[in-house]
This record gives structure tokens, sequence and C-alpha cells, in this order.
């Protein structure tokens, strides 16, 4: 018995060890990125349902796969998050974005909107209304054209400090979405009082769409409710033609999903979606 207890142990030691060992050339990783310029952004079509015209891109960070496994935000955000490097990594996302875009729009492309996500993290640790002030001086990035999306569960923790926030990261003129609705506890005095423009429906809705009956309720009482408080309503992770008519049908305003395409690099952007310059 004591052997096996022993035994035990040691494997179980080796298990913590083996995730300790990942984890820190996980860190290692991310940190060289950070300082070689290993991240890269990729944009994703954000498409009218009402035309079929392309408004703009939500971009989406990635780590370049430079001798190491794929790894994706899902993974390395929640790390960064943890060690504090995402304040860095936002700082680069952002100011990467709005040097694309003014390049961009320099070069005749038009489009309406560049998105990009905010960590309630960043957000925590704080500075991202200054940062963020700065960026757009120094690329001169139109402000009404850079949207800034915050999960819904990172407003909600912090209360009556969030309306303030919101309120300063609106008067930079920009535009604010609230990420991942429907899936964390939003209160719905408070959804009236943020300065938002728009609401995204999580994909976990979309998926099982048209079929399930309580998703396309769900969905069909989001679009209402958005279209109530004047928003502008999107739904994410939009993979099948019929789930295009479904939210068409119901006065849906953007969608964005693999039915159009998935995350590109930004010449493929370019190439295939934005409109020429020339045009
Ligand atoms: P998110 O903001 O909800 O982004 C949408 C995710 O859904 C993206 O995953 C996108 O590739 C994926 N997606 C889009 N359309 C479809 C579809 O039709 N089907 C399926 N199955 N998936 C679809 P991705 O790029 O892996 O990003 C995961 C999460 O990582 C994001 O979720 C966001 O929370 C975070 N993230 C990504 N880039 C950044 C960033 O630059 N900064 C911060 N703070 N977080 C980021
Ligand atoms: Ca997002
Ligand atoms: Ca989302
Ligand atoms: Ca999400």
């Amino acid at each position: 018995a004591k052997r096996d207890g022993r035994s035990i142990f040691r494997y179980y030691s080796e298990d913590l060890t083996r995730a300790a060992n990942t984890r820190l050339a996980l860190e290692s990783r991310l940190r060289r990125a950070l300082d070689e310029g290993g991240f890269r952004m990729h944009y994703q079509p954000l498409v009218c349902l009402r035309t079929g015209r392309i408004l703009g891109a939500e971009a989406l960070v990635r780590l370049a796969v430079t001798n190491g496994p794929p790894v994706g935000p899902g993974e390395f955000i929640p790390v960064m998050e943890d060690n504090g490097m995402i304040v860095e990594l936002g700082r680069w996302v952002q100011r990467e974005v709005c040097r694309q875009g003014k390049a961009w729009l320099d070069a005749g492309y038009q489009f309406d909107l560049l998105a990009v996500n905010l960590s309630p993290e960043e957000v925590r640790r704080g500075g991202v209304v200054e940062q963020l002030r700065d960026v757009l001086a120094e690329t001169g990035f139109p402000p009404e054209r850079f949207e800034i999306e915050i999960t819904e569960s990172g407003l909600m923790q912090r209360g009556e400090d969030a309306v303030e926030f919101m309120h300063q990261l609106k008067s930079l003129g920009i535009r604010l979405a609230i990420d991942d609705f429907g899936t964390g506890y939003s209160s719905l005095s408070y959804l009236k009082r943020f300065p938002v423009n728009k609401l995204k429906i999580d994909r976990s809705f979309i998926m099982a769409l048209p079929q399930d009956q309580s998703d396309a309720q769900l969905t069909t009482t989001i679009i209402e409710l958005a279209r109530n408080l004047g928003l502008r309503v999107l739904a994410e992770g939009v993979e099948t033609a019929e789930q295009q008519r479904f939210l068409a049908a119901r006065g849906c305003d953007v969608y964005q999903g693999y039915l159009c395409s998935p995350p590109v690099p930004p010449e493929r952007f370019e190439q295939a979606f934005l409109a020429s310059p020339r045009a």
C-alpha cells in the first residue's frame, strides 16, 4: 500500500511538472513573440445581411508558427491575462490594426470599420483610454471607424465603474460593441446606460439555428431587444446559408462567420474583400 501511494504521488507530481513546464515554455514563447514581433493580425469580414456588402473586419491576433506547435488565442490570451503580458499585447494589437487600417485608407480602399477585442484584464490594469487616444493620434486612423469589443461578463464585473469607463472610451469618438452577448449576466438596466453601438450575439446561440427552437427564440428576442434600444446587432459564427436567411428575415444587421470567410491574413483580406481603389 505504501509503495502504491508513493507511485501515485510520483505520477501525480510528474503530471504537475509536465503541466508547469508546458506553461513555462508557452510563457517564454509569448515573451519572445512580444519582443521579436512574433504576433500577426488576421481579419474576418463583417457582412451586411441586407446588401451582402463587406462592412469591415474583426481583427484577431495570431501567434506566428515559428518553432512551436500552433497555439490559438483561446489558449494564449488567458495565459497573458494571468501574467499581465496582455497589456503589452493589447497595445501592439491596437497600434497594428490602426496602422494597417490607415494604410488601407491611404491606398484608397473603402471600409466602414475595423474591430479589436479588449480583454477585461486590460481594462482592470488601467491606462486603456490614454493608450488608445495616443495610438489613434499617432497613426491618424479615424476613430469613427474603430470599434472596441468588450465581453458582457467583463463589463458586469465592474458595475458602476463600467458605465464611466465606457463613456471615457466613447469620448474618443470610437464605437463600442458588446461581445459574446447572451452568455454573461446582462442587466438590462445597465445595457440601457452603456453608450454602446452594437450587440454581438454569441456563436453558441447561432450554431443550432434554425432547427433548435429555444435558440431560435432567444436569437429573435436578442435581435428585437437590440432594435428596440436602437443598437446594431451582429450574429457571430454563421456557417450556413440557412442561418444567414433566418437572421436576415428577423432583421439582424450584420453577420460574421465561415459562411463568408474565416479570419485571414491582411494581404488576403485586402485582395478578396476590400473594394479596389480603382473601382
Ligand atoms: P471572439 O472575440 O468571440 O472571436 C470570435 C472567434 O470565433 C474567433 O476565434 C473566430 O476565428 C471564431 N469564428 C468566427 N467565425 C466562426 C465560425 O463560423 N465558426 C467557428 N467555429 N468559429 C468562428 P479565435 O480567432 O480563435 O479567437 C478566440 C478568442 O480569443 C476571441 O473570441 C477573443 O475572445 C480572443 N481574442 C482573439 N484575438 C484577440 C485580441 O487581439 N485581443 C484580445 N484581448 N482577445 C483576442
Ligand atoms: Ca470578438
Ligand atoms: Ca465573440
Ligand atoms: Ca467568444
